[in-house]
């Protein structure tokens, strides 16, 4: 074999196949042999090639790079990967939430923003998205949430009736639901966007002091959205739009790249703070918590194998490493088991071993054997031992990252803090962030939205709610939505809401 020649087909098993092009028969026109094992194996290998798609984020993508940290934030956290200079291999993948594996990267939705730093003390996973704030706050609710935002049981299709009847029976939602009508719904692509913890974490530092944290990685090719009409035709023309996008940009040597900032709270501000800090359905406004900059996360390296590298990539937060902790926001709490269980479903038991989950560092863990194991285990299987095992460096590593609790077992809300309601954040949003042409999308997106099959009893609980959010818009959009009504069906429109029509046959 000389340089410019291919290799040699084989089987899986490494032998020289006789054809890549003709089965095993008798004669020419005669059958196929069941011996002919290289067509059965092609057969059966293509048989069994996909695996379960995740639920929800099936759809997404995903580069490599590095993060860098440019600034001392030392003071706050003892974590090898924030020290001063450190620079760490990561691995990120974007995603939509509620589309399956084939659907079009543009529909609106929040984007997941999954990171993982391969760092010196084992891997840090950020299973952020592109939102600070979440649609529940409560994981009992998530479950419900996600299959609302998916497809029927009936039909199998995705309903408008069923997204607005889960959203106006939880006003948490609000803030979020605000923000996914706005702008940010649709991001252009991955690279304009920015990445949020959305939890608060806990950081340490070298002398055990303890901060609440929140993280921001703001996207230095600044925001860019597309319009509901953009985005419907893409979805069309290019479904994998997005995935496309980050490809052939970082293939182009056009790196993006992120600036990381924090809002840090000392921890015994958490208490009294206005807002309940751990409610992931609240942002801590930048006044009272601003920005504090870290380092730069830049993606400059493309899958070659968007299966085994992408695809099989599994982040769960509960990867924290010594330095970082979790925090009493109950959704994180239930996150540090739900992302791990996911992927032991999905992808077996033994998917940390898969390269691209697999820590840069030593692994000396008591797991053992279980399906596709292949990193060898030793003996003593057990702890504690005398036969020179692994043991716990509990001088070093000993205290856990947590806070001090105590009280009767409750199925109760959080405790609400002063400010704590479910309006008063995204009514900010809309009178203070957005300016009137952002504010006259997001009526356009919301209209739009419930014209398609919401029911007459939802209609009116949805308008109720964008009231509260803020009493102009609720009124922009529910004379939006009954003026279209009426546009496409008079008489529909007259018995939905009499007293309304009445009025205006007399203007
Ligand atoms: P600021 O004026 O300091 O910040 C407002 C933030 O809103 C901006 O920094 C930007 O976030 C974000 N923003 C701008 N346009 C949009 C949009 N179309 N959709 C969603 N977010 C947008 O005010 P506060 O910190 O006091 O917060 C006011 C309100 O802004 C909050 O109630 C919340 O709804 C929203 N917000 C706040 C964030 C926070 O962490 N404090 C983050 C995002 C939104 P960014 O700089 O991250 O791009």
């Amino acid at each position: 074999m000389t340089n410019n020649q291919p290799p040699p087909t084989t089987t899986d098993a490494g032998i020289p196949v006789e054809s890549d092009e003709h089965s095993l028969t008798v004669g020419p026109d005669g059958p196929v042999l069941m011996q002919d094992h290289y067509l059965i194996e092609q057969m059966a290998q293509f048989n069994r090639e996909r695996i379960p798609e995740r639920q929800p984020h099936a759809k997404g993508s995903g580069a490599f790079g590095r993060f860098e940290v440019t600034q001392d934030v030392s003071a706050y956290t003892k974590a090898a990967v924030f020290q001063p200079g450190t620079t760490t291999d990561v691995m990120i993948r974007f995603s939509t939430v509620a589309g399956e594996r084939g659907s079009p990267d543009t529909w609106r939705d929040p984007r997941g923003f999954s990171l993982k730093m391969y760092t010196t003390e084992g891997n840090y996973d950020m299973v952020g998205n592109n939102t600070p704030v979440f649609f529940v706050k409560d994981p009992l609710k998530f479950q419900h949430f996600i299959r609302s935002q998916k497809r029927r049981a009936d039909n199998n299709l995705r309903d408008h009736d069923m997204q607005w009847d889960f959203w106006t029976l939880s006003p948490e939602s609000a803030h979020q639901v605000t923000w996914l009508m706005g702008d940010r719904g649709i991001p252009r692509s991955w690279r304009h966007m920015n990445g949020y913890s959305s939890h608060t974490y806990m950081w340490i530092n070298a002398q055990g002091e303890k901060f609440w944290v929140k993280y921001h990685f703001k996207t230095d090719q600044g925001i860019e959205f597309f319009t509901q009409d953009e985005a419907d035709q893409m979805a069309s023309m290019d479904t994998d739009y997005h995935t496309r996008d980050l490809f052939e940009h970082i293939a182009a040597g056009d790196h993006p790249s992120w600036t990381l900032k924090m809002q840090i709270m000392p921890f015994d501000e958490a208490e009294n703070y206005r807002f309940n800090p751990f409610d992931l359905t609240k942002v801590w406004p930048h006044g009272d918590y601003p920005l504090i900059e870290v380092g730069r996360m830049t993606l400059d390296r493309n899958p070659t194998d968007f299966h085994t590298e992408i695809e099989q990539a599994a982040f769960q937060p509960n990867n924290l490493v010594p330095g970082i902790g979790p925090s009493p926001d109950r959704m994180l709490l239930a996150r540090l088991f739900s992302y791990a269980d996911a992927h032991r479903a999905r992808l077996g038991v033994n998917y940390q071993q898969l390269p691209t989950n697999a820590p840069r560092v030593p692994v000396h863990s008591y797991s053992k054997d279980g399906a596709m194991r292949y990193q060898k285990v030793s003996d003593p299987v057990y702890a504690p031992n005398s036969k020179g095992g692994p043991r716990a460096d509990t001088a070093r590593y000993g205290e856990p990252a947590g806070w001090y609790t105590a009280g009767q077992m409750v199925r109760s809300p959080y405790k609400q803090h002063a400010e704590d309601d479910d309006w008063g954040q995204p009514g900010t949003m809309v009178r203070e962030v957005l300016d009137d042409a952002a504010r006259q999308r997001l009526v356009n997106n919301v209209v739009g939205h419930l014209l398609n099959k919401v029911t007459e009893p939802v209609l009116v609980r949805a308008f109720e709610y964008w009231h509260n959010v803020d009493k102009d818009l609720g009124d922009r959009i529910e004379q939006g939505v009954r003026a279209k009504a009426s546009e496409k069906d008079p008489k529909a429109a007259e018995q939905a809401n009499p007293a309304r029509s009445a009025a205006q046959a007399k203007a």
